[in-house]
């Protein structure tokens, strides 16, 4: 796929990078936004350890709200409730992509990211529509918006749907055609947990990358082998529920099974998931050496 390499390094999305409670009290009285610098660490930390399309780190919030307190006719509760129609008011994560991008410089690929409209409908309350199917597809044409925005800017563009492993919904090809209508750079959908049962269904979303956790789930690798598929697989090799970096020979082994079935310009390498609960020491060690067992497995081929 154009711009992206063989056997490219990235994350999932969130990094462990967030402001002291000192400087978040000083921002909600109206003192400086101290997520840019988050930012700037969450985006260094990646390039230091040499991964090839880097994010912004989605320091800002988790990933529901990070979306939902963006959007029309949603109430913020310790659940969101759905109180009116969902639309979209303005850019939501493009002013931090620009500073990802003006951190990184044109050269370095940037991915975008933004929740899966099921996920989102999952984790509110609705009080409006009357069906998930109606809520989900009104956060799809609504985050449609932040997609056009995003693709201005980023190089890839992902949507994570990890409920799509809980509960796989029979209108997700709509909601990812929706979602990603007129996207024209590649475009990826990150789910994470056993994806086993629902893969052959992935295999007919109208993507370019899918992207699962293989570290937590080895065993998907069968499915993946039994399963004919035409999408760049998005292959998680370190974990993200483990504090504990992996070392190299270990990770370097994990990708070694992985190209018995899938060859180097149809793969990308990441963590499982994303890496916001683990210490910025272990998330920082868990790339660098993802990146030096990539390069050795690349070595012990010529
Ligand atoms: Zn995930």
């Amino acid at each position: 796929m154009k711009g992206i390499p063989p056997l490219a390094t990235t994350v999932v999305g969130s990094y462990p990078s967030v402001p002291n409670r000192a400087m978040l009290v000083n921002y909600c009285r109206g003192g400086i936004d101290p997520f840019p610098e988050s930012m700037r660490q969450a985006v260094d930390a990646q390039v230091s350890a040499g991964i090839d399309i880097v994010s912004d780190g989605q320091t800002r919030n988790d990933m529901v709200r990070l979306f939902t307190t963006k959007l029309t006719g949603i109430r913020m509760r310790s659940k969101p409730v759905i109180i009116g129609e969902i639309g979209f008011k303005s850019p939501i994560t493009a002013a931090d992509q620009i500073t990802a991008r003006n951190i990184i410089g044109p050269n370095k690929l940037l991915k975008g990211i933004i929740t899966g409209p099921f996920t989102l409908s999952m984790s509110c309350n609705d009080d409006h529509y009357g069906s998930p199917e109606k809520v989900t597809m009104a956060f799809a044409s609504a985050l449609n918006h932040e997609a056009r925005e995003l693709s201005e800017i980023v190089d890839i563009l992902q949507i994570d749907e990890p409920y799509f492993s809980v509960e796989y919904p029979e209108y997700a090809g709509n909601i990812v055609s929706e979602i990603f209508s007129g996207i024209e750079i590649p475009k990826a959908l990150h789910v994470c947990g056993d994806v086993a049962g629902i893969f052959p269904q992935l295999v007919e979303l109208p993507v370019d990358i899918l992207d699962h956790e293989f570290a937590a789930h080895p065993e998907l690798l069968e499915t993946i082998t039994e399963t004919d598929f035409s999408q760049i697989l998005g292959y998680g090799c370190v974990r993200s529920d483990v504090n504990e970096a992996e070392s190299v020979s270990q990770i370097s082994e994990r990708i070694n099974k992985v190209l018995g079935c899938v060859g180097h310009d149809r793969l990308m390498l990441d963590p499982d998931c994303g890496l916001r609960h683990l210490s910025p020491e272990v998330a920082f060690a868990k790339l660098e050496n993802m990146v030096r067992a990539r390069d050795l497995v690349i070595e012990n081929e010529s």
